[in-house]
């Protein structure tokens, strides 16, 4: 936990409240203890009487959940506020040199700067469902949008040639906005990333319990939505005809005379989706099943239900109410300004209608309104 307050005060006051950063033990080290060097950052304003802006950070888990990992709460975001925030992250998280991470975002003002001083070896990738909400305002269609998360899901430079060439076949003008966008190699096709509040700490206990729960529950090695994931692609395998070479290679033949080969003791395809996800691709599952194996065990163990419970482990503790709570030492300090606002105050980002998903996003955006709406209350 970390606290700035303001260097000067007026006369008959305290300083005053500037910023607040919290990562919980519990919550580092479950990312420590085995979520993947994925780390997901969003920004947005604060929906109360003090003007402000929410920072966030979360990991991703072995069933492809998010996990918390740390937020602030700081005056407004731009760059410095931003460094501000990777620094003690850094540190929380015993970063060294970024090398190993993927930081996700949407283009939040000043994150891309902060990201590349405070950790400039590290790679930056845009959430593809924000790029497509700008996308489309210009390109409607679902033609387009499908050409569009075509282009997003090529893991190959050959792939990707295909789809963009596509998509300049079908319409000139929307291929041409693609061409200006970031590559899409620094895409992601993670979901736009939760916003928090510390007041949800509470519901950040409960959900771990929830999620732990729901996993004892289930019995395979990996998690529910890893097998989602696996049983697609089981029937999307059925139409691949395989060639086996007797010893490790096989090379499989599906639509339209794609062609591709799997090797399965390296745990690889040259469509590159196995080696870059780690789940084997419909391809692979074709060579798994001639091979009379099982895909829920090709998975590498960074999704391992295992280690989702040694993450999950780490769980937030009760405390006792503010009146319990002992004296802090240090200064005291006033609020920030606050800020007079006419009627219901404007939701930070207006929802998406095609953002049907429901993503973590949305759960603790309820929550922490519904908790700052108790805090006001009360
Ligand atoms: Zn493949």
């Amino acid at each position: 936990m970390e606290v700035m307050f303001t260097p000067f005060r007026q006369p008959g006051c305290n300083p005053k409240f500037m910023r607040l950063y919290c990562c919980l033990g519990p919550l580092k080290q479950g990312f420590l203890d085995g979520c993947r060097p994925i780390i997901g950052v969003d920004g947005c304003h604060i929906k109360a009487e003090y003007r402000g802006h929410l920072l966030t950070a979360i990991g991703v888990d072995p069933n492809n959940g998010w996990w918390p990992i740390a937020w602030a709460v700081v005056e407004r975001e731009a760059t410095e506020q931003w460094k501000w925030f990777f620094e003690l992250l850094k540190n929380d998280l015993q970063i060294e040199n970024g090398y190993s991470y993927t930081f996700v975002s949407d283009q939040q003002k000043g994150l891309d700067r902060a990201l590349s001083e405070v950790l400039p070896n590290s790679e930056h990738r845009y959430c593809v469902q924000y790029l497509y909400n700008n996308f489309k305002k210009k390109h409607r269609g679902l033609a387009l949008k499908t050409k569009l998360w075509n282009i997003a899901a090529s893991t190959t430079e050959g792939l990707f040639k295909k789809a963009a060439a596509d998509l300049e076949k079908f319409d000139k003008e929307a291929y041409e906005w693609v061409k200006k966008a970031p590559h899409p190699s620094h895409w992601s096709r993670q979901q736009s990333i939760i916003t928090m509040l510390e007041s949800i700490r509470i519901f950040l206990m409960e959900r771990i319990q929830r999620r732990t729960t729901a996993m004892e529950k289930f019995e395979l090695s990996i998690g529910p939505l890893i097998k989602k994931i696996i049983d697609d692609r089981v029937i999307e395998s059925r139409q691949w005809r395989t060639i086996w070479n007797a010893v490790d290679g096989y090379q499989v033949r599906g639509p339209r005379g794609a062609q591709f080969a799997v090797y399965l003791k390296k745990k690889s395809c040259t469509c590159k989706l196995w080696d870059l996800s780690s789940i084997p691709c419909c391809h692979a599952i074709a060579a798994i099943h001639r091979n009379n194996g099982d895909p829920y065990k090709e998975v590498y163990d960074c999704y391992n239900r295992d280690l989702f419970q040694k993450i999950y482990k780490n769980v937030l503790y009760p405390i006792n109410g503010q009146v319990m709570w002992p004296e802090a030492d240090g200064v005291d300090l006033d609020p920030p300004e606050r800020i007079v606002q006419p009627g219901r105050p404007k939701k930070a980002r207006r929802r998406d209608p095609t953002e049907t998903q429901k993503t973590g996003n949305s759960w603790l955006q309820g929550a922490a309104t519904r908790q700052s709406t108790t805090a006001e209350s009360g």
